[in-house]
């Protein structure tokens, strides 16, 4: 079985801006350490893997073409610094459609830990929200904070020591 790492987007991999959605490229910002941090995971023989809320979609702020642009965008970026991102899940939905994949909710989990054989109880999740540490413990994946610059190098400093 496959040991992988979640990571959130949104505030783990590019800056949080409250009340503002990242609907194009120029929206992205990498958090400092980001691009090193994934290229340090992506030496491991870890499965790295984006799960993401993209509401805005559902919101009619964007389209899941914008979105895709956005990610080969994020994706050629980290690919630059050596690193590299295995699979990306996104949710579309608004709070008030009541899908199963939005995070809390596990449905992309599930999704991705089927398709990859994923051994849970040897793999984490990465976000910065307390439902983020919702989600993992339903899921039952470890779990590790990561908020703002410098937030996903120190999570995953920790992740490959402790593994
Ligand atoms: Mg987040
Ligand atoms: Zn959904």
């Amino acid at each position: 079985m496959i040991r992988a790492v979640f990571l959130d987007r949104d505030g783990v991999i590019n800056r949080l801006n409250m009340g503002s959605y990242v609907t194009k490229w120029e929206d992205f910002e990498f958090l400092d350490g980001v691009k090193d941090a994934i290229k340090e995971l992506a030496a491991s023989d870890l499965k790295i893997i984006l799960i993401t809320n993209q509401s805005a979609i559902n919101r009619g702020l964007m389209t899941e073409y914008e979105l895709e642009v956005i990610h080969e965008h994020m994706l050629d970026a980290i690919r630059e610094a050596g690193g590299r991102i295995d699979s990306i899940y996104f949710c579309p939905h608004a709070p008030h459609e009541e899908c199963t994949c939005r995070k809390p909710e596990p449905g992309m989990f599930d999704r991705a830990i089927e398709f990859h054989d994923i051994d849970v109880s040897k793999s984490w999740f990465i976000g910065d929200f307390e439902s983020d540490e919702e989600a993992a413990a339903r899921v039952g994946l470890k779990f590790k904070l990561a908020e703002g610059d410098g937030g996903l190098r120190r999570a995953v400093d920790e992740i490959l020591t402790e593994s």
